[in-house]
Protein backbone atom coordinates (compact mmCIF):
# COMPACT_ATOMS: atom_id res chain seq x y z
CA UNK A 1 0.00 0.00 0.00
CA UNK A 2 1.36 3.32 -0.65
CA UNK A 3 1.91 5.09 2.26
CA UNK A 4 1.83 8.53 1.49
CA UNK A 5 -1.76 8.48 -0.46
CA UNK A 6 -3.53 5.10 1.21
CA UNK A 7 -6.69 6.25 -0.43
CA UNK A 8 -4.91 5.74 -3.69
CA UNK A 9 -6.96 2.39 -4.70
CA UNK A 10 -9.86 4.67 -5.19
CA UNK A 11 -8.10 6.20 -8.16
CA UNK A 12 -8.07 3.00 -10.56
CA UNK A 13 -5.45 4.64 -13.09
CA UNK A 14 -3.13 5.78 -10.32
CA UNK A 15 -0.07 4.02 -11.05
CA UNK A 16 1.89 3.31 -7.84
CA UNK A 17 -1.58 1.08 -6.90
CA UNK A 18 -0.74 -1.84 -8.83
CA UNK A 19 3.43 -1.22 -8.50
CA UNK A 20 5.59 -3.95 -7.05
CA UNK A 21 9.05 -3.45 -5.67
CA UNK A 22 11.06 -6.23 -7.60
CA UNK A 23 13.51 -5.88 -5.70
CA UNK A 24 11.36 -6.48 -2.63
CA UNK A 25 9.77 -10.10 -5.00
CA UNK A 26 13.44 -10.74 -5.37
CA UNK A 27 14.80 -10.65 -2.22
CA UNK A 28 12.25 -12.90 -1.07
CA UNK A 29 12.76 -15.44 -3.72
CA UNK A 30 15.74 -15.91 -2.57
CA UNK A 31 14.61 -15.94 1.16
CA UNK A 32 12.01 -18.72 -0.07
CA UNK A 33 15.02 -20.58 -1.53
CA UNK A 34 16.74 -20.44 1.44
CA UNK A 35 14.23 -21.83 3.15
CA UNK A 36 13.64 -25.07 0.67
CA UNK A 37 17.08 -25.99 1.78
CA UNK A 38 17.08 -25.20 4.67
CA UNK A 39 14.37 -27.51 5.28
CA UNK A 40 16.02 -30.08 2.95
CA UNK A 41 19.09 -30.20 4.99
CA UNK A 42 17.06 -31.05 7.64
CA UNK A 43 14.92 -33.75 6.71
CA UNK A 44 16.33 -37.07 7.95
CA UNK A 45 18.95 -35.59 10.23
CA UNK A 46 17.75 -37.64 12.81
CA UNK A 47 18.35 -40.63 11.48
CA UNK A 48 22.00 -40.26 10.63
CA UNK A 49 25.31 -41.09 12.60
CA UNK A 50 28.63 -40.59 12.86
CA UNK A 51 30.33 -38.64 9.98
CA UNK A 52 27.30 -38.91 7.97
CA UNK A 53 25.83 -37.02 11.13
CA UNK A 54 28.45 -34.28 11.41
CA UNK A 55 28.76 -33.80 7.42
CA UNK A 56 24.82 -32.86 7.19
CA UNK A 57 24.97 -31.13 10.30
CA UNK A 58 27.85 -28.53 8.67
CA UNK A 59 25.14 -28.32 5.58
CA UNK A 60 22.26 -27.45 7.77
CA UNK A 61 24.28 -25.18 9.95
CA UNK A 62 25.17 -23.26 6.19
CA UNK A 63 21.80 -23.15 5.25
CA UNK A 64 19.92 -22.05 8.41
CA UNK A 65 22.95 -19.05 8.37
CA UNK A 66 21.86 -19.10 4.34
CA UNK A 67 18.22 -18.25 5.31
CA UNK A 68 18.78 -15.64 8.07
CA UNK A 69 21.01 -13.53 5.86
CA UNK A 70 18.68 -13.99 3.08
CA UNK A 71 15.67 -13.10 5.76
CA UNK A 72 17.77 -10.01 6.94
CA UNK A 73 18.34 -8.39 3.56
CA UNK A 74 14.50 -9.03 2.90
CA UNK A 75 13.78 -7.36 6.17
CA UNK A 76 16.52 -4.81 5.44
CA UNK A 77 15.24 -3.45 2.34
CA UNK A 78 11.49 -3.12 3.62
CA UNK A 79 12.70 -0.91 6.30
CA UNK A 80 14.64 1.05 4.30
CA UNK A 81 12.46 1.36 0.55
CA UNK A 82 8.92 0.99 2.99
CA UNK A 83 7.12 -1.20 0.28
ZN1 LIG B 1 11.22 -2.33 -2.26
Amino acid sequence: MNREFPWAFLFLDYPHTVMICAEKLRLFDEFREAASALSRALTGLNSKTGEELQKAFAVSKAARAKCATALNALQEHKGQHGC
